[in-house]
């Protein structure tokens, strides 16, 4: 039993979850300056900020968003204090495997992301979509602002961070410890990619292109409850089940490629 507890004490990492907290801190202040440095970044903050700030005169909007934040930062306490400590590591490692680390994470949580989203929450045909009266919180927002992303169900907080940090646990336990600045950049892509989903974005060029492409399709997938586009940090299993929403829903374009296939297979 003591040696139980004294292993468990030993891979209780409380001075890397420190440094990882201020890192977290860190890039938030980053990303906040950097803003303010890109005019692009600048001006689509303002247009997000105002927005916000019309939709918070609707008292129901604003308990909402006071509620959820409550609720966030009431699920942040244990994950950091109870799980986080045993997935991290100060041991140096070389850049390429945290690289690696990185983007496994990324696509191991987005993969099951994608399920949770399109089956519990919207696809009936499976599973019959059991908790689409919890994510219809989120879609009451058709067409979103950045703040937006945290306009959610706490029932879904709990669910989409749990995820996120169960992903990390168990890659920890399958691949080893993770060491901070992975865990850091990891949590900073989470979020930032997040917020970028939701984010009332206008610029095209230049190496917008992409973000205006990853804001547009979460865009499409607000507009209305039966549009594709499940997965949120890149749109890769959507590409590969099908479910790719350029503004037209997915089922109907599923439907006529199952089609023309079935009319290929029966004349070839
Ligand atoms: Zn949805
Ligand atoms: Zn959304």
């Amino acid at each position: 039993m003591n040696s139980a507890l004294s292993s468990l004490a030993e891979n209780y990492q409380w001075l890397a979850t420190l440094y990882a907290i201020g890192g977290l801190i860190f890039t938030t202040l980053a990303g906040k300056l950097i803003t303010q440095l890109v005019p692009t970044l600048k001006a689509a903050n303002r247009l997000n900020k105002d927005t916000l700030a019309k939709k918070m005169e609707r008292p129901s909007y604003a308990e909402n968003q006071a509620w959820n934040r409550k609720w966030g930062a009431i699920f942040i306490l244990p994950i950091f204090a109870v799980i986080v400590p045993f997935t991290l590591t100060l041991q140096a490692q070389p850049w390429w495997q945290m690289l690696v680390d990185i983007v496994v994470i990324l696509f191991f949580y987005d993969f099951f992301y994608y399920l949770m989203h399109r089956f519990l929450f919207h696809d009936s045909s499976f599973l019959g979509g059991p908790l689409m009266w919890v994510h219809a919180v989120h879609h009451r927002q058709h067409n979103p602002c950045r703040q937006d992303s945290s306009y959610i169900h706490p029932l879904e907080v709990a669910m989409g961070l749990g995820l996120f940090v169960a992903s990390i646990f168990v890659l920890s336990l399958l691949m080893g410890p993770f060491h901070v600045v992975t865990f850091v950049v990891t949590w900073t892509a989470f979020s930032q990619i997040n917020l970028h989903n939701h984010t009332l974005w206008t610029s095209d060029r230049f190496p917008f292109k992409y973000m205006n492409y990853l804001s547009r399709m979460h865009h499409n997938h607000h507009a209305k409850f039966t549009g594709g586009n499940f997965a949120t940090i890149t749109l890769l299993y959507d590409w590969m089940f099908g479910t790719i929403d350029d503004g037209n829903g997915w089922q109907k374009r599923a439907a006529a490629q199952r089609k023309a296939a079935t009319e290929a297979n029966a004349q070839g």
